[in-house]
């Protein structure tokens, strides 16, 4: 039996075996002899009972190894640049980050970070063992460090005001470890934080494309506060967005909330100030609903799309996979090991003639659909239909999209 490390009062309960699945979902390879001998992890998935907090009970921390070569960039996509710039104006405003010190865990290429140091005139740590860019300051007020944050001596993190971490607190083997230790470090000062995960209620409700190696925690509203509020934070605003597929939480040191703005919780990053608190408890229990059904779910819709591309190969539609991001690895593990679809197409050309993780699918540029002609375009995140949608209709294609 596992402790919970989110509420530190129940016990993890196995509820799901998913097998060997990838574990560098976000590198992509030189050649397909690499990629097919790309490492398998076991995701087998466990839960609390008291606070619904999910983790893979079979990860191993000395196999998921990050560097400067795996590209989990979400920046590519244009619908996510437009999110991220709304949330740095809504962060900027709501905690009056002008001229502050901000601690960003996890700031990938630096995107976010440099993005909020230029609104604000804040200065920036960033820490990413993925981070490639050239270590040390920049033009933008921030100073990247290629590598882990120092959670294990929080002496050694820089100063700060306001952390961030976006998509990187569910990679993290202990994530109560983590929060204690930016705790310690921000001591009697006033600090506040804000923290993006994917929401574990969209990812467990719906097929779990993203129930990836890396990701070790899933949180919902209730786990996701319940470890805040265990490594003695106090939670000041939390929800989701980005069609749900994200969920944030907002802290600080102090119990009053935001004071220095007054505004007591936001929904959307250009909507601040429309109250939203959840009921906790029917949160939890539609969480504990979710995460029952999740292994019968999962398998049904591994049965509805082997049959879904069977048919559509046999009519001649040629169907191809649009997005090489983590969560269309996953399906091409799950629904297509045979290396079926006609191609794999991604707009992150950092990804073009190379191939993906034990599939050893091959990345092509969406130009190449011109060629194909596909009459079927699956696409494993909705948050991009429009935009897919778009890039189509500019490549004079006339081709259904469907959604995994
Ligand atoms: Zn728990």
């Amino acid at each position: 039996m596992t402790d919970c490390v989110a509420c530190g009062a129940g016990t993890l309960v196995e509820f799901a075996d998913l097998g060997g699945i990838p574990v560098l979902c976000g590198v992509h390879y030189a050649t397909r002899d690499e990629a097919v001998a790309s490492p398998l992890g076991r995701m087998l998935l466990g839960y609390c009972e008291n606070c619904a907090y999910v983790r893979n009970l079979g990860f191993d921390p000395q196999i998921m190894v990050y560097d400067t070569t795996m590209d989990t960039n979400l920046h590519h996509s244009a619908a996510f640049r437009g999110f991220s710039t709304d949330l740095v104006e809504g962060l900027a405003e709501r905690h009056e980050l002008a001229g502050r010190r901000i601690l960003d865990i996890g700031c990938g290429q630096g995107e976010f970070l440099r993005e909020l140091c230029e609104h604000t005139g804040a200065t920036g740590f960033g820490f990413d063992p993925m981070y490639a860019g050239t270590p040390g300051p920049d033009s933008s007020g921030a100073f990247f460090v290629s590598g882990r944050a120092p959670l294990a001596e929080p002496a050694q993190l820089p100063d700060f005001d306001f952390v961030t971490s976006r998509h990187w607190f569910e990679h993290e083997d202990d994530p109560y470890a983590f929060l204690t230790a930016l705790r310690e470090r921000a001591g009697d000062r006033e600090v506040r934080g804000y923290i993006e995960v994917p929401d574990a209620g969209y990812d467990l409700a719906t097929a779990g494309w993203e129930v990836i190696y890396p990701h070790v925690s899933y949180f919902d509203s209730v786990a996701l506060a319940a470890i805040v509020e265990r490594a003695g934070w106090h939670v000041i605003a939390e929800g989701t967005w980005f069609s749900g597929m994200f969920r944030y939480i907002e802290f600080s040191t102090r119990p009053s909330g935001p004071a220095r703005t007054g505004r007591e919780d936001v929904g959307r990053p250009q909507d601040a100030g429309r109250l939203f608190w959840p009921d906790h408890t029917a949160a939890r229990d539609r969480q504990l609903n979710a995460v029952r059904g999740f292994a019968e779910r999962h398998r049904r819709e591994l049965d509805r799309w082997h049959t879904t591309l069977a048919a559509l190969r046999d009519s001649g539609q040629r169907p191809v996979l649009w997005g090489a991001g983590s969560r269309g690895v996953q399906f091409l593990t799950q629904v297509d090991p045979k290396v079926e679809l006609s191609a794999v197409v991604d707009v992150n050309p950092r990804k073009w003639g190379r191939f993906l993780p034990v599939t050893g699918h091959r990345v092509d540029s969406p130009e190449t659909l011109r060629e194909i002609q596909p009459g079927a375009v699956v696409i494993t995140n909705p948050a991009y239909t429009d935009e897919i949608a778009r890039s189509l209709t500019e490549l004079g294609l006339d081709a259904q999209i469907l959604t995994a």
